[in-house]
């Protein structure tokens, strides 16, 4: 576990889980009232405790848990944690919420997806119980006190129940993965599409991010960058290099390898990323084929669609 200070109330906890630096992020905003902003999986919930303890956030004062959208990587460890939090209410999309209060399908789903190996380590959500999750709209606002606020952005696309977070005494914005996975050591971002992919609402999802004027991006994979506007541009036009190459391929008939590999070959961020994370246990498995799988698909959904 690390903690970074990144700005007067913002903060960093490195939850390091599997024992994995740089990976899954969580954020600690420190006013009158604390709030956290991804929990991380349910294996690394000590090492989040711990985090918050180095803060100083004494348990009582967390108010809020806001989770970007409800995959195990980010918020796994929403029913663990709150045990420990008396006080603290869940913020979540209205269609993520009872995959919380009743985990059952959404963990067979993860280990289905995501193999055995990377749900092992994991580890299993617990329920969290319906009372503590807050109804949210999109733009709803949350106040930590001394201008400290938290502003519900729903960002589809990534997921069907997937919403941003700005912060706005930093004009942050936590995007969770609707802005891609960023790799700070190479200043990088590469696409996070797995299927159901919607190019659409993710096209839409960035227009309202952009829109927003954000100064610092709050990676939940992983860390901050102050480059903000151009990081989503670029994301955009990432996201649409490689629909149009899976356009292109199913044109051309080709299979899913084929299409692949024409993505490393003409995305020189990809090809960065694949030589830096060969031996990352999780990433070197999700990261692009999990990512061209949702993107062929979606490909394949609008071509062979009945027209009306
Ligand atoms: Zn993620």
């Amino acid at each position: 576990m690390r903690v970074t200070k990144l700005e007067e109330h913002v903060n960093l906890i490195d939850v390091e889980t599997g024992g994995i630096e740089n990976f899954i992020a969580s954020y600690v905003l420190k006013s009158k009232l604390a709030a956290i902003v991804e929990t991380g999986p349910t294996s690394s919930v000590p090492n989040l405790l711990a985090g918050l303890k180095e803060l100083d956030v004494r348990l009582e004062e967390v108010a809020y848990v806001a989770v970007t959208h409800i995959h195990l990587d980010h918020a796994g460890g929403v029913g663990t944690l709150l045990k420990s939090l008396p006080n603290a209410r869940v913020i979540v999309h209205p269609a993520g919420a009872p995959h919380l209060v009743n985990p059952q399908k959404l963990w067979q789903q993860s280990r289905k997806v995501q193999g055995q190996e990377i749900a092992d380590l994991y580890d299993e959500p617990e329920p969290v119980p319906a009372e503590r999750i807050v109804p949210v709209r999109d733009g709803m606002i949350f106040d930590l006190g001394n201008n400290v606020r938290l502003k519900v952005v729903e960002t589809l696309g990534h997921a069907s129940h997937h919403q941003s977070y700005l912060e706005t005494s930093s004009l942050g914005l936590f995007p969770g993965d609707a802005a891609g996975i960023y790799f700070k050591s190479l200043n990088v971002v590469v696409p996070t599409t797995p299927a159901p992919f919607y190019l659409e609402s993710q096209l839409t999802s960035l227009e309202k991010l952009v829109n927003l004027n954000p100064e610092n991006l709050y990676y939940s994979h992983f860390g901050r960058t102050t480059d903000a506007v151009k990081k989503l541009k670029t994301y955009e036009k990432q996201l649409r290099l490689w629909v149009s190459i899976a356009e292109q391929g199913f044109q051309n008939h080709q299979d899913f390898d084929a299409v692949r590999d024409e993505i490393v070959r003409r995305d020189e961020s990809v090809q960065k990323v694949l030589r830096l994370i060969k031996d990352h246990p999780i990433l070197r498995m999700t990261v692009l084929n999990n990512s061209v799988e949702g993107v062929v698909k979606y490909v394949e959904r609008i071509r062979t669609a009945p027209k009306d």
